[in-house]
């Protein structure tokens, strides 16, 4: 087995056994493979190994990577998750090969994204919005007191299906706090709309603890694809 293989297969059993410890159910999980910085091949291994779910955190490299992929590998229909800030200039872009965006935070992306999607009739976007847990604005992510609000404009725009929140928890604090935010604010979320159930948190150095918050999208990078260059 390929050292590729190997590292998918055991993260796959790692969250196998985080869901069992916290009694969820492992198909309520997704695995999203995040392969920034790293180039078409990979994601096309990833793809014969079964993955489906891949994460891209920058619009130019996730675009081009997002075309070779299918060039090389069009038996394969890979879904694209942008999780990056996301530049309102570059929404159309994301538009054209993402199915999900992670992040967004704000007004201004959600008026661009509403103004491409009307040009289309056949698209439909899914969206988490992201949360700052931090106290520095240029994180990006919208802050947990504004969630209703911003929420209420989502779901007023007809061809956005909202999945949920997402959040990334601090490096130097303790991650707990952040995922217990992060549940918390899915929980009022889903006062507003039930479907809105899902949870977009946790990566290489604590997925298994954001499944014990109730994750049901996590986005692993380097535990999968190794050190980033
Ligand atoms: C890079 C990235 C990840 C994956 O990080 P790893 O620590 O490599 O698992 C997850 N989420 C976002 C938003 C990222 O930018």
């Amino acid at each position: 087995m390929s050292a590729l293989a190997e590292r998918l297969g055991e993260v796959n059993s790692r969250i196998a056994n985080a869901a069992n410890q916290h009694n969820r159910a492992v198909e309520d999980i997704t695995l999203i493979v995040v392969t920034k910085n790293h180039p078409a091949e990979l994601a096309v291994s990833l793809l014969e190994l079964g993955q489906k779910n891949f994460g891209e955190n920058k619009d130019q490299e996730a675009s081009a990577k997002a075309l070779k992929v299918r060039e090389i590998a069009p038996q394969f229909q890979p879904i694209w998750h942008f999780v990056g800030q996301l530049q309102s200039n570059k929404a159309k872009s994301v538009l054209s090969y993402a199915a999900v965006l992670h992040s967004l935070d704000r007004e201004s992306l959600l008026k661009e994204l509403n103004k491409q999607l009307d040009r289309d009739e056949q698209k439909r976007l899914k969206v988490f919005i992201e949360l700052n847990l931090t106290d520095d604005p240029n994180r990006g992510g919208l802050y947990p007191d504004k969630l209703s609000e911003f929420a209420e404009q989502v779901l007023a725009s007809p061809r956005l299906d909202l999945l949920g929140v997402m959040g990334v928890a601090s490096l130097d604090g303790p991650a707990e706090a952040d995922f217990e935010r992060i549940a918390k604010a899915s929980q009022i979320l889903q006062t507003i709309s039930p479907d809105a159930r899902f949870i977009s948190a946790g990566m290489s150095a604590d997925f298994e603890m954001a499944i014990g918050f109730g994750a049901t999208h996590i986005r692993v990078g380097t535990a999968i694809t190794g050190k980033r260059q």
